[in-house]
């Protein structure tokens, strides 16, 4: 051996990229290498007293068991920070040098860092895991459009199963018509543009059309050149099916609000700004130059109506009431039309109201006719009031010339003539009084007077001709302020009604009594009764309580009509209380008079 062969081997095994560390079999460090020194951080020169079999991170590392089987020459990979080194992946591999005995005298443990390969290793791993579970479809491609991966939701979007589509060209999945796209996006790819989420349809296995979401990025090797695309591609089917029936619902609406001529609007509270559809231009008659701002809409509406739809506003805003409101617009042309209008409120996070969003559309032709009919009534029944007035006169006369005579048969007739005539006279009256409260022109003559006393001479009047035994209950007198003719009217209604709805051997009660500060007057009878239902409607125009039962009596539906608007323009209250099969009891209240 050449005399310099130690300084030989001590050369190579300094400048040894592998960091080496040889040890005597009580652990003492006999010898390190450079690399050692670089893999730790540390100088050898300056590190006393280390022990290996104290090197508690070895032992607990697995090296102890190998120093203990005798060190085959194993290698075992090891979390290890030591010194000023952190964390670190090493390879170790360990084996002992004999001597010429066969005794083993050292032991040497050559240390590889393999932090980076395991963490690239590691990266990887998660990479594939995340393509692999993500919902979108991933796949990749060189720049020539051959199919290089292809993740499991891809199969699932596509139908085509990894195996059966890599190595195929990616238009396998573009439809024909669609082709053209592919050029462009590679070209775009080759100038390093992403793309992102531009819409389009693939092919799928089963020549099916997939609208999809396409993400696509340049995929470069280690050098930065692009070498192929990565692409994602989310399936919109449920996006493009949400939008399509948002699109039809919306065009229905539109079709449906403008086949209505129904326009919208919408005033934001807050800003003080309102927005209208095309409609409410075209109701209000106004172009689309017209500036829409509440000021110019309060303009718009007919002065003698601002007040009710400021109040209606104000109720809604404030109150949460519902906004339904019918009023009259002035347009531009001096055009006076109607409209209807239903709003609701919609509150900010503060439960403030924020907006009101309404519904607007144009009535004029339905008031003009409802306007035409009541014209019509008024005029029809002052045209027949004078001539039954001169019948019933006539009639009259005759029956009384008949009856001085004592013609039977002559004023047998005669007498039924009158009894019709009267009925028809009632029943002009009725319609007239019908068409004065809808025209607001029932004109009350207020007195006060007793009207208990009142009580007594209607039915006094009236039992003469009436089958069943009116019952007067409390004759103390109570005095009134109201309108003695319309008041009477009310009591023949409700006092006719009761005998009409029940039998001849049946009473009927009326009670006059003081409750707080109003006279009630209550009118009970003890016949067929009304279900609970129809307390309410029975008293709209018109309304008959729709029972076969019924179908026997005669009369329009028009009295309770009447009666009710008598006691309430005299800020009374009417209504009923009954059940079906038990009599009916009827009361209206009106203000006492304070002397
Ligand atoms: P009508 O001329 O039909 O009697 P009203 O307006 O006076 O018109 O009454 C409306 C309806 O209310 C009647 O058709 C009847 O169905 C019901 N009604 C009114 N009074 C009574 C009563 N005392 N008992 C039972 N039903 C009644």
């Amino acid at each position: 051996m050449p005399e310099n062969t130690l300084i030989l081997f001590k050369t190579i095994f300094d400048q040894s990229p592998v960091s080496t560390q040889i040890f005597t079999l009580d652990g003492e460090t006999f010898l390190v290498n450079k690399s050692w020194e670089t893999l730790w951080n540390v100088k050898f020169s300056e590190l006393k007293f280390y022990n290996i079999l104290k090197d508690t991170q070895l032992v607990e590392s697995g090296v102890m068991p190998y120093i203990k089987r005798g060190f085959k020459g194993e290698t075992v990979t090891i979390p290890a920070t030591r010194y000023a080194v952190p964390y670190r992946w090493l390879s170790a591999r360990m084996y002992p040098i004999k001597n010429e005995n066969g005794k083993i005298e050292f032991i040497v443990i050559q240390h590889e860092d393999i932090t980076e390969v395991l963490d690239a290793e590691k990266e990887k791993h998660t990479f594939v895991s995340i393509i692999e579970s993500s919902d979108d479809a991933i796949i990749s491609k060189t720049l020539d459009g051959i199919i290089h991966s292809w993740n499991k939701s891809a199969e699932s979007l596509f139908g085509y199963k990894a195996e059966e589509i890599i190595g195929k060209h990616i238009t396998t999945i573009i439809p024909p018509s669609l082709r053209h796209e592919e050029t462009e996006i590679i070209s775009k790819l080759k100038r390093g543009i992403r793309i992102h989420h531009y819409q389009t349809v693939r092919l799928g296995k089963y020549k099916n059309l997939i609208p999809v979401s396409l993400s696509i990025s340049p995929v470069k090797d280690r050098n930065g050149h692009i070498i192929g695309a990565s692409k994602i591609a989310r399936d919109i089917t449920k996006q493009k099916n949400a939008e399509r029936a948002l699109r039809e619902n919306e065009e229905r609406l539109r079709l449906a609000l403008d086949a209505g001529k129904i326009g919208v609007w919408d005033w934001n509270v807050e800003h003080n700004t309102l927005i209208w559809t095309d409609n409410v231009y075209l109701i209000h008659g106004v172009t689309k130059k017209f500036k829409v701002t509440v000021e110019n809409f309060i303009d718009l509406i007919h002065p003698e109506d601002k007040q009710k739809v400021g109040q209606a506003i104000d109720k809604t805003l404030k109150k949460g009431v519902k906004f339904n409101i019918d009023f009259r617009i002035v347009t531009p042309k001096k055009q006076v039309r109607w409209v209807t209008t239903r709003a609701i409120v919609l509150y900010n996070d503060n439960d403030q109201p924020s907006r009101l969003l309404g519904a607007t559309s144009d009535i004029t032709e339905r008031k003009q006719m409802e306007q035409d009919k009541s014209d019509f009534l008024s005029m029809a029944s002052h045209e027949l009031k004078t001539p039954i007035t001169s019948m019933k006169m006539f009639v009259e006369l005759l029956h009384k010339s008949l009856s001085d005579k004592k013609l039977e048969k002559p004023l047998y007739l005669a007498s039924r003539i009158k009894d019709q005539t009267n009925k028809l006279k009632e029943l002009v009256n009725n319609l007239l009084d019908v068409s004065r409260v809808e025209t607001g022109k029932l004109q009350l003559n207020k007195e006060s007077f007793d009207i208990v006393t009142l009580v007594q001479e209607t039915t006094e009047g009236l039992q003469g001709s009436m089958k069943n035994k009116i019952v007067i209950k409390n004759q103390d007198p109570i005095f009134v302020l109201a309108d003695k003719y319309r008041m009477y009217q009310v009591l023949v209604n409700l006092i006719t009604n009761a005998s009409k709805y029940s039998a001849a051997d049946q009473e009927i009660i009326v009670s006059i009594f003081k409750k707080g500060q109003t006279a009630v007057v209550s009118v009970q009878d003890f016949g067929i009764g009304i279900s609970h239902d129809n307390h309410e409607k029975i008293f709209d125009r018109l309304y008959q309580v729709a029972d076969p039962a019924e179908k026997t009596f005669p009369g329009l539906g028009l009295g309770l009509f009447i009666s009710k608007e008598i006691v309430k323009r005299h800020k009374g209250k009417i209504w009923v209380e009954s059940k079906k099969g038990e009599g009916s009891t009827f009361s209206f209240s009106l203000p006492l008079h304070k002397k």
